[in-house]
């Protein structure tokens, strides 16, 4: 997939996240932190090729993961994508003192690039180091283009259509789905008492 594609892709995954209001620095934002943070996430896993914009940039860092791991390969898998997620939150200078809706929109970004590629026919071999790509490969031949902005384009109209007021709360849902089972399971398993 092209950089502009991905940066499409990127921006309609964050207006998806807003309007879906997925966590509450996705609902109240600020957009002049999440956008260049989602824009660099999702040029971020192709440092791995030299030609791309980051790696040309940061040739001395996209040489050699290019020639250790080659390109679609570490920096195109989950575990390159939690190391970023712990590094954020734990190995950070607490004087560096990002904005959390900036580092969201930077982590959404960089798994925005690996769906992206997914659609590809190569593929991105997210479960890094085994040796399985995975795809789902709409994206192919000369129309590839063509394909990756309609995709982009799509995505935003879904988002822009969603009710505003009505958000998926996914914490709170699996919050409740979570204190549910657990009611379940302390009805049905007899305490100390209700033997006695
Ligand atoms: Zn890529």
């Amino acid at each position: 997939m092209t950089a502009e594609g991905h940066l499409l892709f990127s921006v309609a995954s964050l207006i998806m996240a807003h309007k879906l209001q997925i966590t509450p620095e996705f609902a109240q934002g600020d957009w002049l932190h999440m956008v260049p943070g989602v824009l660099l996430g999702a040029l971020l896993p192709d440092i791995d090729h030299p030609s791309s914009i980051l790696g040309r940039l940061f040739r001395i860092i996209s040489l050699p993961i290019s020639k250790l791991c080659g390109h679609r390969g570490f920096t195109h898998s989950l575990i390159a994508w939690l190391i970023l997620l712990i590094s954020s939150y734990q190995w950070l200078p607490h004087y560096w003192d990002l904005p959390p809706d900036l580092i969201q929109a930077f982590l959404l970004g960089y798994m925005s690039h690996l769906i992206a590629d997914m659609l590809t026919p190569s593929g991105v071999p997210f479960l890094w180091p085994l040796p399985l790509r995975f795809c789902f490969p709409v994206l192919r031949g000369k129309s590839s283009k063509r394909g990756e902005r309609f995709i982009a384009v799509l995505l935003t109209v879904c988002a822009v259509l969603i009710p505003a007021g009505h958000p998926a709360d996914w914490f709170q849902q699996i919050e409740s789905a979570l204190n549910y089972f657990n009611n379940q399971i302390n009805i049905h398993l007899p305490t100390k008492t209700s033997l006695l």
